[in-house]
Formats: structure tokens, sequence, C-alpha cells
């Protein structure tokens, strides 16, 4: 007896929509500038994609309906381009433990267990430049 499939549905892949696209294409060109922009509280300089010299604050908000961003297109439509660059610097950075700057996820070192110093707690993540001032962690 033959057994019946049930054909695997389909989803055809949406493409992404045109802001979307320019705000990878500027998290591509700007993610450092924007990284080191960090203001603190969510905070952002964004530089525009299309008009020289033109820089936006934006805020990537602990929820979806706190961001914002002071651009044109986002008061018309609530998204646009600088937030996904920003959100894309937000998701893959975090901030040290030690001297409080921003940093990409890959530059900082976890503190996964008790050491001698009394400097760092188990989950501080530090940055290279303040776990060689405090002579590592091992
Ligand atoms: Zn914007
Ligand atoms: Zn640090």
């Amino acid at each position: 007896m033959p057994t019946n499939t049930i054909p695997e549905v389909q989803h055809p892949t949406t493409p992404e929509p045109a802001y979307v696209l320019r705000g990878l294409g500027l998290f591509e060109l700007c993610a450092g500038e924007i990284l080191a922009s960090y203001q603190g509280g969510g905070r952002y300089i964004v530089p525009s994609g299309t008009a020289a010299n033109t820089l936006y604050e934006v805020r990537v908000g602990t929820r979806p309906e706190r961001n914002r961003c002071e651009c044109r297109g986002w008061s018309a439509h609530h998204h646009c381009s600088h937030l996904i660059a920003a959100e894309r610097v937000a998701k893959k950075s975090g901030v040290c433990d030690g001297c409080g700057e921003r940093r990409w996820d890959r530059e900082l070192v976890e503190v996964i267990e008790d050491h001698d110093s009394l400097t760092w707690f188990v989950g501080d993540r530090l940055c290279g430049g303040c776990l060689s001032a405090h002579g590592g962690i091992s």
C-alpha cells in the first residue's frame, strides 16, 4: 500500500523590504562607526545612507515600541534603515563591565569562574583592555 506523503508546505521567500536591505547595507559600511557612536541608553548615531553629512540619532529600545529615529521615514512609517542598522549593532555588541564602553561581542570575554581577583564577578563581560589592565582573569 503506497503511503501518501503530505507535500511540505513551501513558504515563498519574501524579499526583504527595501528599508531592511538599506539598513543592512548601512551596517556593512558603518558598523564600527555606529558602535563607536554609542551614547548610552540604547542611543546610537547612524549616518544617512543617502544624504552626505547627515546623521540621525536612533534609539534601540528594550522593547520594539520604544524604538525611534529622527528621520522623516521613521515619523511617517515607523520603520527605517537607520534603526535596522543600529539594531544589528546592538544585537552584536555589549557593554564592558569594566570600563562601560560598548564593544563587539567577539571582543568581550565573560568571566566564567571564581578567581583570586575581587575586581570581577562571574558573568561579567570584559573587553581586552580591561582584562590586560588587571592581569587577566586566569
Ligand atoms: Zn531613520
Ligand atoms: Zn573594558
